[in-house]
């Protein structure tokens, strides 16, 4: 047979998979300790007696976008404020051990107090959206409005999908956290303390672009022209002083890598396939993705809508491939579909399987606690401080809740 195809040889341009790692990109991808085969035949058996030596000391939360294998060990399931919360609640367990990514385990050890350990099973589990803004690049921006003399009449906010250090950020320069539930309240907070949504005050949204313009254009009624996309690899975010000085919404360039490939076009096919479906997608989707579809909330409104559906009913949904799945295993009486066939799992959050959880699980029986996830006492403090703002708000809108 003739061949068609020589493979590039690794370099450190071309990392080829499971050749080489780059450590410096790949944070934490080793394990410091024996993880068990993933063909392991008695790997549910082993995450159950691990979990059940630990009793009550043990809380195991579980994110909707992780997979079954895990999710079946969840002492609750939920998206990343509530698992937060659903922690918080929780004084009594000595361990919480997060089956979610980095950013959601800050959040839990925020919440939580200093002498329960957070645990992340895999510390490669990070969120590429919340590493689309670190706190050097923000900082370096924040510098570049207060510098153009824009800062002061500019309100940052922050998605929950964002490191620690970017939510201090929030805390320290009088903005807030917001969640895909209640980002259309927290704008309008946001507005308000910059002299009311019909003036000339910003909001600084971090670090997802499309929630953020979806919030201030589809939820508050502005203009797309009244917001503008900073990039942080650009002077002024490749702005000019004027259309920064004129934008009501600065958005952080930046995306959710699983939501943001679904396209317009996905709707329009799943139409002409599926007549009579209903097109329900999560705000971390496109505008226009979103504007073409007839639903939008965030993955508790997403099951809430699907739990609430008739049956007979049908629906293609726009979120992670796991709950999709799920969604639709638990809904036989309603035809679900996934709205793009080639967008996969969100590939971070599936780092956690259940070899690392059985690990995490046995080396707490063991006396070690693995992969701790602690956030220094300043930036908890300044954290602490935004999401309280968020807290503080009114009631979230029931329909997007
Ligand atoms: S689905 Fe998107 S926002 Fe959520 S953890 Fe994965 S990359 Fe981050």
């Amino acid at each position: 047979m003739t061949q068609t195809f020589a493979e590039p040889s690794s370099s450190p341009a071309l990392l080829l998979l499971g050749r080489r790692r780059d450590p410096l990109s790949e944070r934490g991808v080793d394990c410091p300790g024996d993880l068990p085969s993933p063909s392991d035949p008695g790997l549910v058996q082993r995450a159950a007696a691990a979990k059940a030596k630990l009793g009550n000391r043990v809380f195991v939360l579980g994110h909707h976008y992780q997979r079954d294998e895990v999710i079946q060990f969840a002492d609750v399931t939920g998206d990343s404020f509530k698992l937060a919360r659903d922690a918080a609640a929780r004084p009594d367990a000595e361990f919480i051990v997060f089956c979610g990514v980095h950013f959601m385990a800050e959040s839990a050890d925020i919440l939580t107090s200093a002498n329960q350990a957070v645990v992340l099973p895999d510390m490669a589990a990070g969120c590429s959206m919340a590493d689309m803004a670190n706190i050097s690049q923000v900082e370096d921006a924040w510098a570049q409005l207060a510098e153009a003399g824009i800062a002061d009449s500019t309100v940052p906010l922050t998605y929950m999908n964002s490191t620690a250090a970017i939510k201090a950020f929030c805390g320290r320069n009088e903005g807030a956290v917001c969640t895909s539930s209640n980002a259309e309240v927290a704008m309008r907070w946001a507005f308000e303390q910059s002299g009311g949504l019909g003036g000339n005050g910003k909001v600084f949204f971090l670090p997802d672009q499309h929630l953020g313009r979806n919030t201030a254009v589809i939820s508050l009624g502005l203009s797309l022209d009244d917001c503008v996309l900073y990039d942080p690899r650009k002077p002024l975010g490749g702005n000019t002083l004027e259309q920064l000085a004129a934008a009501r919404v600065i958005l952080w360039k930046g995306h959710c890598s699983v939501h943001g490939r679904f396209r317009k076009e996905n709707v329009e096919t799943m139409r002409a396939e599926v007549p009579g479906v209903n097109v329900l997608v999560h705000p971390e989707c496109a505008y226009d993705v979103v504007t073409a579809a007839d639903f939008v909330g965030s993955t508790e409104y997403i099951i809430r809508a699907i739990e609430d559906a008739e049956p007979g009913s049908a629906w293609v949904i726009g979120t992670e491939l796991n709950l999709v799945r799920r969604l639709a295993n638990a809904h036989p009486d309603k035809e679900i579909h996934f709205l793009e066939d080639t967008v996969c799992f969100c590939s971070t959050m599936n780092r956690i399987d259940l070899p690392h959880l059985v690990w995490a699980l046995e080396s707490l029986v063991a006396g070690d606690v693995p992969n701790r996830i602690v956030v220094d006492d300043d930036t908890q403090t300044w954290a602490k401080v935004a999401l309280d703002r968020m807290l503080a708000l009114p009631a979230n809108n029931p329909a997007k809740d």
